[in-house]
């Protein structure tokens, strides 16, 4: 993707440098383990263990390598500017409908923070939270797609954080409230099936972007958009949520099958036009 040198995003809440209660590498360790047999000697209970770790390191700045930390802080760049992207796009697009759009905030995070869907680890995978609108990503994920998921590329990251955010459509549009209130109503196999059809919606949504972002800045490299259908592909198995730890519910990326994934999303891109996106009354 062609991304350096161009707008990035300011609606991005940059959690990195704040320890969420994850253990720092390096020098740090040590630390940590020394307070943590003071404490066990201390007598005190082993489950209280990880609040003592944070209150002993609050707040603070986490070390990374300096070349390590370059590369992160490309990903936060590269990451911005494809928030960005979605911001121009999403905006044209409700505006020509005659409706405002409103940007969502995307939180990086490193290793574990809060969300009003639950606390995220970087284990949850990127999801996006309707309840404070916030799409939340550790851009460890990146590696993960390229060296855990065999999705190389910058075009497979940029494709999963138009997929969040096409989450964020559906909610503004009401969507996925309505699939949310199924939930009760429904069994939960029945439920599964909406649910799968909000995902397809959301790729779909990610491959609209991609057309009017091409036709709007010119994003796109040749290889872009395989790297997007063979990350559609290669997450739409049971990889990511068999890694999943944290107490938040990963994305269901899970749901919806490669084929559909690819699809869906192909349909967006080919079209960009958000009419031909009802993956609900669909057979695919
Ligand atoms: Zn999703």
């Amino acid at each position: 993707m062609k991304w350096i040198g161009r707008r990035g995003s300011s609606n991005v809440d940059d959690r990195r440098g704040i320890s969420g209660g994850g253990l720092v590498a390096g020098g740090g360790i040590i630390g940590i383990i020394i307070i943590a047999v003071n404490y066990l000697l201390g007598g005190g209970n082993a489950a209280d263990l990880p609040q003592v770790l944070q209150q002993g390191q609050p707040q603070q700045q986490q070390q990374m390598p300096p070349e390590e930390k370059a590369a992160d802080d490309k990903r936060a760049e590269f990451v911005k500017v494809v928030l960005a992207d979605t911001e121009d796009v999403w905006n044209k697009l409700f505006q020509s409908q005659g409706e405002q759009y409103s940007e969502p905030t995307l939180v990086l995070f490193r290793n574990s923070t809060q969300s009003a869907c639950g606390s995220a680890s970087s284990a949850s995978g990127p999801f996006y939270c309707p309840g404070d609108k916030q799409v939340y990503i550790d851009l460890s994920f990146y590696e993960d797609l390229t060296n855990k998921l065999n999705a190389p590329g910058d075009f497979a990251m940029a494709y999963v954080i138009a997929h969040e955010v096409g989450h964020h459509i559906q909610n503004l549009n009401g969507t996925a409230g309505k699939v949310s209130q199924l939930r009760q109503r429904l069994s939960e196999t029945e439920y599964n099936k909406y649910s799968v059809k909000l995902e397809l919606q959301a790729d779909f949504l990610a491959g609209v972007w991609a057309h009017h972002a091409q036709k709007m800045n010119n994003i796109l490299d040749p290889d872009d958009i395989s790297e997007a259908l063979n990350a559609a592909n290669a997450i739409g198995d049971d990889r990511l949520q068999k890694q999943s730890q944290g107490t938040v519910t990963p994305d269901a990326f899970t749901h919806g099958t490669s084929e559909q994934r690819m699809y869906w999303f192909k349909k967006g891109f080919e079209t960009g036009d958000i009419s031909q996106g009802d993956t609900f009354s669909s057979n695919r």
